[in-house]
């Protein structure tokens, strides 16, 4: 099973490095995990649809835009010396019917929110995460909340788990940088847990403006907390997994977060044909 090899691979290089101090494995820029996930392309790999990587075995195409990783250091043109109403609970649906020309883009989104105290998170955060990749994505993946690595650094995905689903990604011919990566939750729950419903909802609308803004082909949930937020009567996500559903006017696809895969190896494969499925979804490809 050459999934159970990378996961491998992945935890005994995040064990050497953590015995040096560092929490962060960069899977796109380490030789030998780039080369384990190489050999993924032949005979596993979805195929290639137009705006996908033409060639399986040759680099990614390169991304559209780059990604949008830190907080915009000033306030966008036309915002200036005005208060967030979305600061002050409304929605940003509500924002938007009232200030059409505001939050248009992702980097006023991030301004806007980017002291936010709408929920009790703000207490305990380090770092707001935002999300992160690129501003036209075709996949879009939303997992739960960030962890501790992910609130130091105040990026998505960057821990243990954030280096399997990095691990997925450049298995599929892509780069972070291709796709979009958020979190039901900005702010990191204290102890990893689950956030909390009225969390999640207090959140939801920087979230469902960032999907409104990236408009992406398709939208990956990871685990149960993103896809009961967006389909409620959804069952669990063993029984949900692979079942692509409508929210909006977007297909969405529940996956395994991949911090349960760091537990649980055996649920890799199905994982890993979700991510193919999702690849064929979102970039149109009939393998
Ligand atoms: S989790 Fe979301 S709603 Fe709560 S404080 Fe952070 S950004 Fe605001």
């Amino acid at each position: 099973m050459k999934w159970r090899t990378v996961l491998e691979a992945l935890e005994a290089r995040l064990a050497e490095l953590a015995r040096g101090g560092i929490q962060t494995l960069n899977v796109a820029s380490d030789p030998e995990l780039v080369q384990l996930l190489a050999g993924f392309p032949a005979g596993e790999r979805a195929a290639p649809a137009a705006e996908a990587p033409a060639d399986p075995g040759s680099p990614p195409a390169p991304p559209r835009a780059p990604p949008v990783p830190e907080i915009p250091q000033a306030e966008p043109a036309g915002l200036a010396d005005r208060a967030s109403p979305l600061d002050s609970g409304g929605s940003a649906a509500t924002f938007q019917a009232k200030h059409p020309s505001e939050l248009q883009t992702l980097e006023s989104l991030h301004f806007h929110f980017r002291d936010c105290q709408r929920c009790a998170l703000a207490g305990s955060r380090t770092k707001l995460v935002f999300g992160v990749g690129h501003d036209r994505p075709r996949l879009m993946f939303v997992g739960e909340g960030p962890g501790q690595e992910e609130d130091r650094q105040g990026l998505p995905f960057v821990g243990r788990a954030g280096a399997l689903l990095t691990a997925g990604i450049l298995a599929l011919g892509l780069t972070r940088e291709d796709v979009y990566i958020a979190n039901m939750v900005k702010c990191r729950p204290p102890g990893n847990r689950n956030p909390a419903p009225e969390e999640t909802a207090a959140c939801f609308p920087i979230l469902s403006r960032q999907m409104e803004l990236l408009d992406p082909a398709l939208i990956v949930t990871l685990g149960n907390v993103p896809l009961k937020a967006l389909n409620p009567s959804a069952r669990g996500i063993t029984a949900e997994r692979g079942r692509v559903f409508e929210y909006r006017q977007w297909p969405v696809l529940p996956t395994f977060h991949p911090a349960y895969l760091l537990r649980n190896a055996n649920a890799i494969d199905s994982w890993w044909l979700d991510l193919k499925q999702a690849f064929r979804v979102a970039y149109g490809s009939g393998g």
